[in-house]
């Protein structure tokens, strides 16, 4: 689809009109007028089950666009979370991945939490399965265990806290002021930075992100000569080597405030690339490149795609909606004694 840029187009409208184009690429047999009718479809449907739609920063932007047009939000894990938590709504509609419905599920029992795709995963989470986990906890009952939000519901269960990227290196101090040993998961490298940066008494489970473990060190170096005005804001989800390199770490929402409230005009951002959607929004203007994750001397070359994010598209919300299939449930005792680590970190961070 072309822009016909004579004709008066709002920039959210031109937003959109590309966001259907990206859509279209994903789904080649759908056309222009085919989205539009889903798109009004999902407005009817939200409307009448008095459902709400909740978007994670890395899904397609036609999501994010649906949500915030429809009154849900856009956010990260546990603000996604909390929205549906305080929202009105009998229905809540994770545009996300599994962990992030259980999360909704678990704060929000009396709601009934849809997820677009069921098989939309997550690495960190494929890689904690929870008998392993227990047994891993067993044998180390001296330490208090904090897992990330990345994680099943059965994880959060056995843990102490829960931490999202956000709140994880101060949570971890908090806790080793207090003389308390760690053992953290599932996230290797964000464990490493947190044990770096807190000095705390740490063991780490050593699962990693498939989109953050691929952003290559030697490569970001190589595109901050060639770009020294450039300013990088990293996700501690990756290598050491690559957090080493950032002008700012930090959490989804902590990158996207940074390159608002950031004097420099372009940024290499080594995160999920769905993230840009919503820093061109924030920071209008500035000039954001992904990340290097193809090896030495691939200038720029970078997918930094998550695949099961990518799995949530307007066609499949649609089709949950009209049958409300993929609804998450879980088992009441898991879900109260995740409730608790749940909470425990929310209150930690209202305190802090
Ligand atoms: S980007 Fe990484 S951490 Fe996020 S959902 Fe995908 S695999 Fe999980």
């Amino acid at each position: 689809m072309s822009l016909n840029i004579s004709t008066p187009h709002s920039k959210q409208n031109i937003i959109r009109d590309l966001a259907i184009e990206a859509e279209q690429a994903r789904n080649p047999n759908l056309s222009g007028a085919d989205l539009s009718n889903t798109i009004n479809r999902i407005k009817q449907l939200l409307e009448a089950q008095n459902a709400v739609l909740v978007a994670h920063y890395y899904v397609d932007a036609a999501l994010q666009d649906l949500a915030e047009e429809t009154d849900g939000f856009v956010g990260d894990s546990l603000e996604m979370a909390r929205f549906g938590l305080n929202s009105e709504a009998d229905t809540v509609i994770v545009a996300g991945v599994r962990f992030m419905g259980e999360t909704a599920k678990i704060l929000s029992p009396e709601k009934r939490v849809l997820m677009i795709e069921t098989r939309a995963e997550c690495s960190l989470d494929l890689a904690c399965p929870a008998d392993e986990f227990n047994q891993f906890c067993d044998r180390h009952p001296d330490r208090t265990v904090v897992v990330y939000a990345n994680t099943s519901a059965e994880v959060k269960a056995r843990a102490d806290w829960v931490a999202t990227s956000s709140i994880a290196l101060d949570l971890v101090k908090h806790l080793a002021d207090n003389g308390e040993k760690i053992l953290w998961a599932p996230d290797k490298f964000l464990g490493a930075y947190v044990q770096k940066e807190s000095g705390a008494d740490m063991v780490l489970w050593q699962g990693s992100c498939i989109v953050h473990e691929d952003f290559k060190a030697t490569a970001l170096q190589a595109l901050k000569q060639h770009l020294p005005d450039a300013r990088v804001l990293v996700h501690p989800e990756s290598p050491g080597p690559v957090i080493a390199l950032a002008d700012v770490v930090g959490s989804t929402t902590q990158i996207i405030n940074a390159a608002r409230d950031m004097e420099a005009d372009t940024f290499i951002v080594a995160t999920e690339r769905g993230i840009f959607h919503k820093m061109q929004q924030a920071a209008p203007g500035k000039t954001f490149i992904a990340a290097p994750n193809a090896g030495e001397g691939a200038m720029c070359e970078s997918c930094a795609e998550c695949p099961w994010m990518k799995m949530n598209d307007l066609p499949r919300l649609e089709q949950t909606l009209e049958t409300g299939s993929n609804e998450i449930l879980i088992d009441e005792d898991i879900r109260a004694q995740a409730a608790r680590s749940i909470t425990r970190m929310v209150e930690f961070n209202a305190a802090r």
